[in-house]
């Protein structure tokens, strides 16, 4: 199998097997990200995307869910993803559907009828790495789109009935006293209808720009205690009914639910348990 690269996938996806599709990331310039840093943006050809499928037939073994790797895959055209669930359906039928990380910007060069010939084609299960609703944060960051931009392309996601999880990264906005990242963000997801939304807390990497920016004393990392407080206001301003995943090795109190079955809990269980340690 064709691979460039670390494997990056959330938890949730851990049993769908991985097919390479793109390398690196197409945007690869959000300060906080060093994950595809020094690999250069690919999209791999039909010839070795289709080798690869056949491997995983000749390997013999069913499996329901394929996730397409790296970064965005989503950000393919339609006509080349539509190749690729046709090579995935002829050659492994006992596939019901694919899985992939995308960008905001993925879905802006698809239309809503697009979406759902992509809907209809398997895909379904995408994770979209939005991090912030906070206009200034996105912008900081370099993450490339605003918070207008996550309500027209979810719309669109929405009008398909295609399940998807937002990711909220904890902590983003560094010091934030009046937690305008949380609700700003919740805000904007709450105007969506996600499956899931993933907790993720920011762990700020050696390598990463936003390092270089905290030694230069422009970004201050919250405290964990501080990411405790800014996420009990992220659940209490969201407004849409999906679960909340914060369950992956990032996030320091760990805790999942339903928002409006579990909300009071969820909270609840955060304000007990008050950190002493800091870290970012
Ligand atoms: S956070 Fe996602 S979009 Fe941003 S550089 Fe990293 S992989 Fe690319």
């Amino acid at each position: 199998m064709h691979n460039t690269g670390r494997i990056i996938r959330p938890p949730f996806e851990a049993r769908s097997t991985y097919l390479q599709v793109t390398c690196g990331c197409s945007h690869n310039k959000c300060k906080y990200c060093t994950y595809y840093k020094n690999i250069s943006y690919q999209v791999s050809p039909n010839e070795e995307i289709l080798e690869d499928i056949q491997q995983l037939k000749d390997n013999g073994y069913t499996f329901k869910r394929i996730w397409l790797q790296s970064a965005d895959a989503l950000s393919l055209s339609t006509k080349k993803l539509l190749e690729i669930s046709k090579m995935i359906h002829e050659k492994l039928p006992f596939v019901e559907s694919i899985g992939a990380y995308a960008r905001v910007d993925s879905f802006k060069n698809k239309t809503t009828e697009e979406l759902r010939q992509l809907k209809d084609a398997g895909y379904d299960g995408i994770t979209v790495g939005v991090e912030s609703g906070d206009d200034c944060v996105l912008r900081r960051m370099n993450k490339g789109y605003a918070g207008r931009d996550i309500l027209e392309q979810m719309k669109k996601l929405d009008e398909n009935r295609m399940k998807y999880t937002l990711i909220f990264l904890n902590g983003l906005a560094g010091k934030d006293p009046k937690h305008v990242h949380a609700t700003k963000t919740a805000q904007i997801f709450s105007k969506t209808r996600p499956y899931r939304i993933m907790i993720n807390s920011l762990k700020i990497d050696r390598e990463s720009l936003l390092e270089d920016e905290m030694q230069k004393g422009n970004f201050t990392p919250m405290t964990d205690d501080e990411k405790r407080e800014e996420l009990i206001t992220f659940l209490e301003k969201l407004e849409t009914d999906t679960f909340i995943d914060a369950t992956n090795s990032t996030n320091t109190i760990k805790f999942f639910g339903k928002v409006r079955e579990n909300r009071d809990e969820m909270v609840e269980n955060l304000r007990k348990r008050k950190l002493k340690q800091k870290t970012y």
